[in-house]
């Protein structure tokens, strides 16, 4: 992991962080496609280790032909894993959008639950899942934690956990009130666009001077002199080893971070 000051947000720098991610997005949504709470559900199913692009591409057939769990369960595992085979993991998905069909119906009145603990008691769909739906579908001021926000959690410092379920009631104890019902989006299209796994935008990121990550994309041109003083540095090595013991001792310049890969493990 990339170092992090531990310098936790004081109440006027999470409010301004949230400002300007508010500001930069006024109108946070999710990017999946659908028409009812159902299909929101199945959506966010499907999104598992999946790209919401790709999840929108395949689900408009599918919500054309079943957008109900009576219509889905008619539908039938068989013509739902072929309506979704561009999807990872499909074959598990058709199972549990099958499954969860018919639970839905069994003990629900085929409608979807507003309560977490339902929610998750459906195959497929777990806390982050839930939270979403809640969030989506209900209006509740929840935030589901995946590998975006996760990532932007613990990089900027406002909310550090090594789970998900750490972050997430991290964000939900620091976040001001008029802020819950976005966050989840604004973290995640934050993560998703401007604070990448591999190569943060920080030279372009509206909350670059609040975060407290320390190994900052740096702007192009002075990555260009950093390259170069790294190289000169390197090079004038050799010749710092043959002077006399006694010289050794001081201690050689520090040389410039320079970024590697990205930061976090993928908590889903
Ligand atoms: S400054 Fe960089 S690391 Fe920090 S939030 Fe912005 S993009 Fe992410």
């Amino acid at each position: 992991m990339r170092p992090i000051s531990k310098r936790p947000f004081s109440k006027r720098e999470v409010a301004e962080f949230y400002r300007r991610l508010s500001a930069s997005r006024p109108i946070p949504q999710t990017e999946l496609e659908f028409i009812n709470p159902f299909a929101l559900l199945v959506a966010v199913v499907l999104s598992a280790q999946a790209t919401d692009v790709g999840v929108n591409k395949a689900t408009p057939a599918l919500f054309a032909l079943a957008d109900t769990p009576h219509k889905m369960l008619a539908l039938g595992e068989e013509r739902v894993t072929e309506l979704i085979r561009t999807i990872g993991l499909f074959r598990t998905k058709a199972r549990n959008i099958i499954a969860l069909s018919r639970l839905l119906i069994d003990e629900h009145g085929a409608v979807v639950p507003r309560q977490r603990e339902a929610l998750e008691t459906l195959p497929g769909v777990g806390r982050k899942t839930a939270n979403v739906v809640l969030n989506v579908a209900f209006g509740e001021p929840t935030i589901a934690v995946d590998t975006h926000i996760f990532r932007v959690g613990n990089r900027t410092g406002i909310a550090p956990g090594k789970t998900p379920l750490a972050v997430e009631l991290g964000l939900e104890a620091v976040t001001p009130a008029r802020y819950k019902h976005g966050a989840h989006h604004w973290l995640i299209l934050h993560g998703r666009y401007v604070c990448k796994a591999r190569k943060p935008d920080c030279p372009v990121c509206a909350i670059a001077d609040l975060c407290r990550y320390q190994a900052k994309t740096p702007p192009a041109e002075m990555l260009g002199d950093m390259i170069a003083a790294r190289a000169a540095a390197v090079t004038a090595e050799p010749v710092a080893a043959s002077r006399p013991a006694a010289l050794l001792k001081t201690p050689a310049p520090a040389l410039p971070r320079l970024r590697g890969r990205g930061s976090k493990p993928r908590p889903d």
